[in-house]
């Protein structure tokens, strides 16, 4: 199915080397991307790269804290420089709200937790639109959360910012349609990564959230591959300001 090639094409995901990022990332490959891994941890990152280029694509390891904003603008022009163009750019890299009643939420971690997963991905898609543009087929992924859906007893700043996230999303595929540049969301349900490495280990917790998943249990990050390679191809040309909910029946 020629629509979902992306060969010749260029990504670019923030936290692509673990979880779902790397799952996102090996599905772009194994559909003909190269890849730029943009993420903190550089031991993490070359492992990542190391497989993409076992399936006989070009990748490249960009050191990347998303909070500055200097590393955004560093990160395109590296990928556009060393990989010849950016195509797809996934704003996966994220932090948990940690277990926080509202009147415990401190200033501070209120701005951490807003400015990683919200105003990160906002300041990432401005440095990367000329670049897409340019492209005439751009393509960028958010991702988000079912919690962006639901209210939550504790963590308000984790749900908070990822239901900006959806609706910065739809603001930005408003805008940057005219550039031929879609912008979606993903919002997965519970998946197995260190991200919830927390939960897993307290067994109550775990049994309810399975309990409450139609499919009883948790997805891998494998299965964010084709759902990357989905949006980001021309399979889903007319497909923008969309959240795509990837959770197992759970928010069914
Ligand atoms: P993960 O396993 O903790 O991976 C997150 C990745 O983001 C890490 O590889 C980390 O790499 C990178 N990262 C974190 N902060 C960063 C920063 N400031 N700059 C650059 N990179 C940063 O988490 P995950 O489960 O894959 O989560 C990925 C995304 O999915 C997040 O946005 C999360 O909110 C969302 N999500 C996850 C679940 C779930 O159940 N797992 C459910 C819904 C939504 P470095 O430390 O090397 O930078």
């Amino acid at each position: 199915m020629p629509d979902f090639d992306l060969s010749g094409r260029v990504a670019l995901v923030t936290g692509g080397n673990g979880g779902i990022g790397r799952g996102m990332a090996i599905g772009l490959a194994e559909a003909g991307a190269d890849v730029a891994i943009a993420a903190r941890n550089q031991d993490k990152t070359a492992v990542v790269v190391a497989e993409i280029e076992a399936l006989g694509r070009r990748a490249i390891a960009v050191r990347c804290d998303v909070t500055v904003e200097a590393d955004l603008h560093t990160s395109v022009a590296r990928t556009v420089e060393e990989l010849g163009s950016l195509d797809i750019l996934v704003n996966n890299a994220g932090i948990g709200g940690g277990g926080a009643y509202p009147q415990e939420i401190e200033a501070e971690d209120w701005d951490r937790i807003l400015g990683t997963n919200l105003k990160s991905p906002m300041l990432m898609c401005k440095a990367a639109h000329d670049a897409l543009k340019a492209t005439g087929h751009g393509s960028i992924i958010n991702v988000s959360s079912i919690k962006a859906l639901m209210g939550s007893i504790r963590g308000a700043q984790y749900t908070a910012s990822k239901a900006g996230l959806v609706n910065l999303t739809k603001s930005l595929a408003i805008s940057y349609a005219r550039d031929s540049i879609r912008v979606n969301a993903v919002l997965p349900g519970f998946v197995a990564t260190d991200f919830i490495e927390k939960l897993i280990e307290n067994q109550q917790a775990y049994t309810y959230e399975l309990g409450r998943t139609p499919q009883r249990r948790f997805a891998e990050p494998e299965e964010f591959g084709g759902v990357a390679a989905f949006l980001a191809s021309d399979a889903s040309s007319f497909i923008t300001g969309h959240a795509l909910v990837v959770d197992g029946g759970y928010t069914a």
